[in-house]
């Protein structure tokens, strides 16, 4: 099963992403995880990359499929993975294509989580991250068991910086011009499926195991 999910920032992309792992037990491969892992770390494409994760904007093409190529050929990669935040632009769709291609393990579906601009501004003013698990979690939608505090490590969660509402809403900006040509680059090759991510977290992910069953 190899699933690749598309969606604006802040549209329940990681949520459901986690959701799918449990489910089929297969890894969830999220480049934004990937980068800020790097940054944290501080390697030297961390640093490269940093600067355009700050200003909400996507970091180079080049970087990130380096990046992925390294990540697909792993082993836990052979029953198959989610992709999360992977493709975002058009050249990183058709190197993934080159790749998968290569490997003969095309992708099985793309699926948009569909989301309208103002949800996503409303949504994002409530999120909080558990940094080093990337546990999401939202004030309102998603509480935490205890106020501001990850369920299961009981460590303090945060506010990313590329939360902030000037940065959410560049990102949209980015997210339609860069990553919404994607749904009919996928439309074509007949592998696009869409769900209504305005729907509550369950009903969301009732609603995508049906569609990837269909
Ligand atoms: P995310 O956690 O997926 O929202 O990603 C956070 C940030 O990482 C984005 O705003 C981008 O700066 C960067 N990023 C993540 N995935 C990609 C990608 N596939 N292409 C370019 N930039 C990415």
């Amino acid at each position: 099963m190899r699933i690749l999910l598309i969606g604006p920032p802040g549209g329940g992309k990681g949520t459901q992403a986690k959701n799918l792992m449990s489910k089929f037990n297969i890894p969830q491969i999220s480049t934004g995880d990937m980068l800020r892992k790097h940054v944290k770390e501080m390697t030297s494409l961390g640093i490269k990359a940093k600067k355009f994760m700050d200003n909400g904007e996507l970091v180079t093409d080049s970087i990130i499929l380096n990046m992925m190529k390294e990540r697909l050929i792993q082993k836990d990669c052979n029953n198959g993975y989610i992709l999360d935040g992977f493709p975002r632009t058009i050249p990183q769709a058709e190197g993934l294509d080159k790749l998968l291609n290569s490997l003969n393990s095309p992708l099985d579906k793309a699926l948009v989580i569909d989301v309208n601009d103002q949800s996503i501004i409303d949504r994002m003013g409530g999120r909080r991250v558990h940094p080093s698990s990337g546990r999401i979690y939202h004030i309102k939608y998603n509480p935490p068991k205890e106020k501001d505090k990850d369920d299961i490590t009981g460590e303090p969660l945060i506010i990313r910086e590329d939360d902030i509402k000037e940065t959410v809403k560049k990102r949209l900006k980015i997210y339609h011009q860069l990553t919404s040509p994607l749904i009919s680059y996928y439309s074509t090759k007949n592998i696009l499926v869409t769900v209504d991510g305005t729907l509550s977290i369950n009903d969301v992910y009732k609603s995508i195991l049906k569609k990837i069953n269909d």
